[in-house]
């Protein structure tokens, strides 16, 4: 049976060493060490080696070939200036990780990066990068987003400031603490004897379906959040006491954390909301094997560095 450890973006994960981050003479020796990794992003986007491939649309059907991150040791100190330090944790050697989020006016011309690579568009970055690196720049990605989108604090609209290796935003004025967010989003596979619901957002490309999911509302259970947005988006009823918690996976656009869901459905009768969905339909079991195995005569399915594609495949095989 697959787990949460198995998802894409979070597998693999490294000792985060929290108690790291408070230390701040730790960090600056460790950021200046001789093995220690260091890797860019700049406006969420990670530097990869090679050419960047074209950012990949939710619909994409062809995975980037297999490529890395560019790593930069002790000379990253170099592109510190004006960037956002964030302390990813350690390896099992004790190896310290950061990412180096550099500034929106930052260009690699001129610099002992150029022509190392490319700063890739994060969706084909995470499908094209191994389980750990795909792991880091998600999660660099979250906070990187998050820092650009709470510059300022909450409470008294003072200007924050980040802490803890960049973990934590404090408000000098007020002193409130601000942590990066994490936003769970219920997506489920509505089933009815040998049929599951799946639907399709406006924009994505033809004949490419995938699970339905929404966000949960605050006094919310994730259960009963499945359930209303399945009837919100598709009309069809099922109950929070059918619904079976499958996995997790971290998603970081730009900050969700994606709970897979099977659930029974009661009813049939489709009435999608336009506002939220284009179509929803009932597919047999056969046609969500050949879905996935990219052989249905007119309809495909996410590919296997999203959730939805382990939801789907979770059911045809159980
Ligand atoms: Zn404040």
């Amino acid at each position: 049976m697959i787990t949460s450890n198995d998802m894409p973006l979070a597998s693999k994960p490294l000792n985060r060493a929290a108690h790291r981050r408070t230390d701040e003479t730790w960090l600056d020796a460790a950021f200046q060490r001789d093995d220690v990794l260091v890797f860019l992003m700049q406006n969420g986007s990670p530097l990869m080696e090679g050419q960047a491939s074209p950012p990949l649309s939710a619909g994409a059907r062809v995975a980037p070939n297999p490529r890395g991150l560019v790593w930069l040791g002790a000379d990253a100190a170099r592109f510190a200036n004006g960037a956002k330090r964030i302390f990813m944790g350690e390896d099992k050697r004790g190896t310290p990780i950061f990412a180096l989020c550099v500034p929106e006016q930052f260009t690699l011309a001129g610099t002992l990066l150029e022509g190392a690579g490319e700063f890739e568009d994060m969706r084909a970055a995470a499908a094209a990068l191994s389980a750990l690196e795909a792991n880091l720049v998600s999660t660099a990605r979250s906070i990187s987003e998050w820092h650009r989108g709470h510059g300022f604090c909450a409470r008294c609209g003072s200007r924050s400031e980040i802490t803890e290796a960049g973990w934590k935003r404090v408000c000098p004025a007020c002193e409130a603490e601000h942590f990066p967010r994490t936003d769970p989003v219920a997506i489920m596979l509505p089933i009815k004897g040998d049929q599951c619901l799946l639907g399709r957002s406006a924009g994505w490309p033809d004949g490419f379906y995938s699970c339905l999911a929404g966000f949960v509302e605050p006094g919310e259970t994730v259960e009963q959040a499945a359930c209303r947005e399945v009837e919100e988006e598709a009309g069809v009823i099922c109950q929070p006491e059918s619904v079976d918690y499958l996995f997790c996976q971290p998603w970081p656009f730009p900050s969700s954390l994606m709970v897979g869901l099977h659930m029974v459905a009661d009813t049939m009768e489709i009435e999608i909301d336009p506002k939220e969905i284009e179509d929803a339909r009932w597919f047999s079991r056969d046609e969500v094997v050949a879905m996935i195995a990219g052989e249905h005569p007119d309809a495909y399915c996410p590919p296997p560095f999203a959730i939805a594609h382990h939801v789907m495949k979770a059911w045809v095989e159980a």
